[in-house]
Parts: structure tokens; sequence; C-alpha cells
């Protein structure tokens, strides 16, 4: 079998912990099998070198950013194969750019093109073991990219579809995907397996235990993903194609991201194509819209908010106060404290009545909503931050089977 194997930044996180995961790739390899391994950076490590370039620069420069941020998995890959080679196994490490994985220039968000195995199949089969650092890449021009937070993941199922790896393995500090994020909802239970779609939309809305675009590739590439835990060899999750059983459970998991800003524009005229002149000013910055509501309009008037990530806010607060006046709205509000709470399942496609149960259970608590949004197989709502915990637990409580 080729195995590909990921070990995040608290698998990776002090020396012992690496000899441990090096105590681990070595026994897959003398079980036989052919690995490759792709690791993050120490934990912490990626969040001191961002704030090291933020003391030296107010907007740090994007390019020199990935330059720097990618030299934490540079010290991670070296160990590792040091003590590999240590313990008598033979092993080398390679940079992203060594092995080429090419992306496209957007940094700190890169997204993988290509990349080559020649290196990979020759190391494995002569029987190395391959370290690969994760989360980063090389654009066609040679400059260092970043694949964006929690980018290894990525690396990994991405490396696994290039070489029809067998599986792919993701070690972590939790032993699989559950159906709430196990820090804030002790009940949550561990899925043994997840449809593509459900763990697609758990990412994407703040399950952070997959990047989303590693989710992406093990669809489109039928990967077989197992995420795990690293300090333990309990069965984990597996990602699967959906099968029709999983309609029968209505919600799966559910999620709270609080990474989202709400952004009001008081009192747009209500007409045509004022809503593509706010969105594109919006996209020109290159921000990522995300809930959008426009209400009723009252006398030609009507109000718009919407969600961007923190990160973006004051850049889309600064623009929208410079379109208010093109376009003759009469304020901006904005308010930071807001958190998105979501519930995912295959379920919804097939039960009536989802939705009106939710707001039913977030009103018994007095938890008012203020935006929301569906899909198919999902929902979500902005509420005040201050009951992120307390709406992912009693939605948990009431929609997972058996969590009570
Ligand atoms: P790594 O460093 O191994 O990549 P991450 O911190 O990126 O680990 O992701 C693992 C974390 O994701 C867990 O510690 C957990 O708190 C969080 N998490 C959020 N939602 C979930 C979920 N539904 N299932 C499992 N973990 C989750
Ligand atoms: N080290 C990077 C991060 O902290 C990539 C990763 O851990 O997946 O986001
Ligand atoms: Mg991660």
């Amino acid at each position: 079998m080729l195995v590909v194997q990921k070990y995040g930044g608290t698998s990776v996180g002090s020396v012992e912990r690496i000899r441990g995961v090096a105590k681990r790739v070595a026994e897959t390899r003398a079980a036989g099998h052919q690995v490759a391994v792709v690791v993050s950076a120490m934990s912490g490590e990626t969040n001191r070198l961002l704030a090291l370039a933020k003391e030296v620069a107010a907007q740090p420069d994007e390019r020199e950013s990935d330059v720097l941020v990618s030299t934490g998995e540079q010290v991670t890959v070296a160990l590792l194969a040091m003590a590999l080679k240590d313990m008598g196994y033979p092993a080398f490490s390679l940079l992203g750019h060594q092995v080429h994985i090419e992306t496209d220039s957007a940094y700190g968000r890169a997204r993988i093109k290509t990349i080559k195995t020649d290196r990979l199949l020759s190391g494995l089969r002569q029987g190395h073991i391959v370290v690969i650092a994760g989360f980063q890449g090389v654009d066609e021009d040679d400059n260092i990219t970043t694949l964006g937070r929690g980018g290894s993941d990525t690396t990994a199922v991405a490396i696994a579809a290039a070489l029809k790896a067998d599986a792919c393995e993701i070690y972590t500090d939790v032993d699989g995907v559950y159906s709430a994020d196990p820090r804030i909802c002790p009940q949550a239970r561990k899925l043994q397996r997840i449809s593509h779609d459900e763990m697609l939309e758990l990412a994407s809305l703040g399950a952070k235990v997959l990047q989303i675009r590693s989710v992406e590739f093990a669809k489109r590439y039928q990967v077989p993903v197992h995420v795990r835990s690293s300090f333990s060899s309990d069965e984990g999750t597996w990602l699967v194609q959906e099968e029709p059983s999983m309609e029968e459970v209505t919600v799966s998991g559910v999620t709270s991201d609080l990474d989202q800003t709400k952004i009001t524009l008081l009192h747009v005229p209500d007409q045509p194509g004022l809503a593509a002149r706010v969105f594109g000013s919006i996209a020109s910055e290159n921000i990522v819209v995300d809930m959008i509501i426009q209400n009723a309009s009252a006398d030609g008037f009507t109000d718009m908010t919407f969600t961007v990530p923190k990160g973006d806010a004051s850049k889309a607060v600064a623009r929208m106060k410079a379109v208010m006046a093109e376009i003759g709205a009469q304020g901006v509000n904005f308010d930071p404290d807001v958190a998105k709470v979501s519930i995912v399942g295959l379920g919804m496609r097939s039960h009536a009545g989802v939705a009106a149960r939710m707001f039913q259970l977030l009103a018994h608590e007095g938890i008012n909503i203020q935006m929301i949004s569906t899909s198919e197989i999902k929902i979500s709502v902005v509420v005040a931050a201050k009951y992120t915990e307390l709406a992912v637990r009693v939605l948990h409580d009431a929609f997972i089977p058996g969590a009570k």
C-alpha cells in the first residue's frame, strides 16, 4: 500500500511529539507500506510568524509574508526526517518548491494547480520515507506561496491524489470528525463516516478540522481520507461518497464561526443596479461576502446587510462609506460581535420543518436571529457572539440522535 500521512501542528508541537510521529511513521513503513508524510509547523508557530510580520509592517507585503510563514514547515520536515534517519529509516525532506507543488500566485490563499510526482515516486520506490512540507507551494515564477490557514490538509490530500495513494490519513489532536467541535460541545459524538458534501459544508461553516479545499480534492479525485488521532490508534472518521442510508439522519453536525462581521448599509434607494454597485465594490477588494439580506422596500428605500470575514471588515466598511455617498444611502453600521451557527445534514433534503424547529429552539433560549441563509443541506443563522456556545449545545442536543 501507498499511504500519505499528515500530522498537524499539535502532533509535531514538541521534540518528544516529533519523535512520537517518527515512531508511528516508522511502524507504517516497517509494516511494508510506502509512506509519504506531510507535516505542519509546530503548533503556534504560524501565528508567531504572522505576529512578527505585523511588528515590522502595519500591512506586511503578501509575497514576503509567504516567504516568512512557510519557514514553520521547513523546521518540522527537517526535524522529522532527522528523527527517522536516527532510528535507522531512510528518509528525506522536501519543501514545496522541491517537490514542485505549483500554485497560482494568490499569496496567502494560493490554489494548487499541479504536483510533480517524479521525485516523490522515485524516493518511495527506493524505500525512502518522503517527508513533505505542508501549506506551501511555488508559483510559475518561482515565488513561494502558501495555501491559507489549515493548508497542510490540502497539501496532504492533493499529494495523495497525485500519487494515487491507497489512503490519506490526517492525524490531528481529536480522534475524528465530531458532530460538533468537541471543545465547545462535550456531548459531541465521533462520526464513523461523513459524506463529502456534508464535510464541505462543515468545513466552510467553521469546523476547522479539515481545510475546505482538502475536502474538494478528496471528492474530486476520490481520495480515501481518514481523520484520526495522532495520540491513539482508534479508528477515526472516513470521508465517503454519499450513500442512501445517510439521508436517514436529518442533522449530522452543528458548527459555529466567529470570524464574521455584519455590515449594514442603511436607507439605500431601491433601484436596479445598486446591489451590483455595492457588491462589485466589495469584490474589487477581493473580499468574499458570505450572507446577504436585503429588507423589503419601504417608500422606495431598503437596508442591505451582509457579512464578511473579520480581517476584511475595516476595508469593507471603508468601501461602503465611499459607495454610500455615490448611491445616496444614509449610513453604514457594522457589528463584529456576531457568530454564524449552522446545522448540516443530507437528511434535510427529505425532512420538512427542520428550519422551523431550529428557530423555535433558539427562540426558547431567548436568542435573537439576525440573519438566515439556507442551502439544500444546511441552515445558518447569525446571532450575537455571546450566544455561540449556548446555541451550538441546544441545537446539538435537539438534533443529533442520541446526544442527550
Ligand atoms: P491540526 O493542527 O491537526 O491541523 P486543527 O486545530 O487545524 O488541527 O483542527 C483540529 C481541531 O478542530 C480540533 O482540535 C477541534 O477543536 C476543531 N474542530 C472544530 N470542529 C470540529 C469537529 N466537528 N470535529 C472535530 N474537530 C473539530
Ligand atoms: N501551519 C499552517 C497553519 O497553521 C498550516 C497548517 O497547519 O495546516 O495554518
Ligand atoms: Mg489544521
